[in-house]
């Protein structure tokens, strides 16, 4: 247990900074290290929690056992096609990938530059902005079973990947050590998103991927906070989708209402209900909702876990109450108080 830090503060490992303990904290950099850490958790009875980068969680005050953050490095490209099988450790920067594969002449993970967080967590909810997600360039995975000590290969399907959602998120014991993505040497341009297409024409000059790149980057550091400055964990709520004829009722009442038609209805913006419930930009004791984006919950300094879930509560009782619409968090919640 040398390697473990005990009764450790977790406030560094969460981009929200809630201040939070474990009773043990470590690093894992390879499947080696995790089998052992296991090991040694099973004789005394511990049980495990994985982080990346701590940015799509809510810490509670407290969290039983070992928090180990997945570290795995390593990127390893192989020629395919016109392009690349890109496989890369659980632990590397996801934001430092796109760049990497960016400066490769790799393409089809530029929409998603600047997602703060690990390789890792990235297929946990199938990361996904400004009309691109994870699973369009997804190849597979290899997770390890802290319940069998067994490592297997998840291809696409296995993964069940969704809006903001896969198997994973329903299988805890899982680690993921390792994702690969397929991508190419030839670059499709998607900017059909809101306001995407509108930021590569007034920065101006020729498309090219990293000009796309630079434009998510430029929208993402206008629209959300800087975590460093304004703790969050980006999105705090999923947009919510609704049956067809539910939306046309919700476009009677407010006819400015954007709805997006996916396999299972139509997704529409969870900030707009929210800024409609009159919370943008407002503020709760610890907490804030920040001005430029209300699905974004803030900490303002000292907020704790429990503060950040009874404001998301109101802010849902308040859209419940308005719109008959049900917000679920995006981010997991962890630990206990
Ligand atoms: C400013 C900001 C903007 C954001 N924008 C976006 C966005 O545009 N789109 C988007 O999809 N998300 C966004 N997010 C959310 C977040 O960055 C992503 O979900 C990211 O993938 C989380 O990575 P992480 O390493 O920080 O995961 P963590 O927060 O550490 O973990 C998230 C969950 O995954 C589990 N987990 C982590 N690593 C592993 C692993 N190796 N194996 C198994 N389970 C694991 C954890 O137990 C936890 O349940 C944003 C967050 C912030 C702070």
């Amino acid at each position: 247990m040398d390697n473990w830090s005990r009764d450790a503060s977790l406030a560094h490992w969460n981009t929200f900074g809630v201040a939070s303990r474990a009773e043990f904290a470590a690093r894992v950099t390879s499947v080696d290290e995790l089998e052992n850490l296991l090991a040694q958790l099973n004789e005394r009875g511990l049980p495990l929690t994985i982080l990346g980068g701590g940015s799509n969680v809510i810490l509670r005050a407290r969290v039983p056992g070992c928090v180990a953050r997945v570290d795995i490095p390593g990127i390893d490209v192989e020629p395919i096609d016109d392009g690349a099988r890109v496989t890369v450790g659980a632990g590397v920067r996801w934001h430092d990938l796109v760049r990497y594969c960016l400066g490769q002449g790799l393409y089809g993970i530029e929409n998603l530059a600047l997602i703060p967080g690990r390789v890792g967590a990235a297929p946990m909810q199938n990361i996904g902005a400004y009309g691109s997600e994870l699973a369009d360039c997804f190849d597979s995975l290899t997770a390890y079973s802290t319940d069998t000590g067994v490592s297997a290969r998840f291809e696409r399907d296995a993964c069940e990947f969704a809006y903001r959602d896969s198997v994973f998120k329903r299988r805890p014991e899982l680690v993921i050590t390792s994702v690969s993505l397929r991508l190419s040497r030839t670059w499709s341009e998607r900017s059909d998103y809101p306001g995407l297409n509108e930021m590569l024409k007034q920065r101006g000059g020729p498309r090219s991927p990293t000009r796309l790149a630079e434009a998510v980057i430029a929208l993402r550091r206008y629209k959300l906070p800087d975590a460093r400055q304004h703790g969050n964990a980006g999105s705090f709520f999923k947009n919510p989708t609704l049956p067809n004829a539910r939306f046309v009722e919700l476009r009677a009442a407010d006819p400015g209402l954007p709805g997006f038609e996916t396999a299972t209805g139509i997704k529409i913006p969870a900030a707009r209900l929210i800024e409609l419930c009159g919370w943008k930009g407002r503020q709760l004791g610890a907490v804030g909702v920040w001005h430029r984006q209300p699905l974004v919950l803030i900490n303002l300094g000292g907020a704790t876990g429990r503060d950040l879930l009874n404001v998301a509560d109101q802010i849902k009782a308040d859209v419940a109450q308005r719109f008959a619409v049900d917000l679920e968090l995006e981010p997991r919640v962890l630990g206990v108080d």
